[in-house]
């Protein structure tokens, strides 16, 4: 199984579901608030299911996005925690590369893993669409609380950027 992130140009960078799931672990442990949250849901969907499109986000959550995703590669390849994962670090880094190639104007085509573009489905990128209690991993069903163990996604007067993984 693969997913997919579509760029800003609609070019798409794809790689397996475990690189993908390793790659938004890894990327929102260099996130704090909603985003951070976000990702770190996105990582344990179902395989195939973890595809997003950076168009669904503001221009300066992109660029966040990029910030963090780059600072979590180089802090990955630093740690020495991975020896064997140097085919998965090469395949990140031409998520990095892709954006420099927009960045410096180029069509899609000049390096994408799709030969088309990707239409874009106009959708934002709703950081409370959590799929999984932050607790205890149950599926909460579109749920803003959980049935297994009684976490709620919000308090009455806490919005989504008051949650935090890492504190
Ligand atoms: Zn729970």
């Amino acid at each position: 199984m693969s997913d997919d992130i579509q760029l800003e140009d609609g070019r798409t960078w794809s790689g397996s579901s475990s690189l993908v799931s390793w790659i938004c672990r890894l990327t929102a442990c260099e996130l704090t608030g909603a985003f951070g949250r976000w990702l770190n849901d996105v990582k344990d969907r179902p395989n195939g299911l973890c595809s997003f499109d950076l168009r669904g986000l503001s221009n300066d959550d992109c660029d966040v996005f990029y910030s963090a995703t780059a600072r979590a590669l180089e802090r990955a390849r630093q740690s020495g925690d991975y020896p064997d994962a140097a085919s998965y670090f090469e395949r990140w880094e031409v998520l990095l590369r892709m954006r420099e190639s927009i960045r410096r104007g180029e069509p899609p085509n000049t390096l994408t893993h799709y030969a088309i573009v990707v239409p874009f489905d106009g959708k934002p990128i709703d950081f409370n669409d959590i799929w999984f209690c932050p607790e205890c991993s149950t599926c909460l069903n579109q749920k803003k609380s959980c049935d297994a163990c009684g976490f709620r996604l919000f308090s009455n007067d806490e919005g989504p950027d008051a949650w935090n993984d890492h504190g």
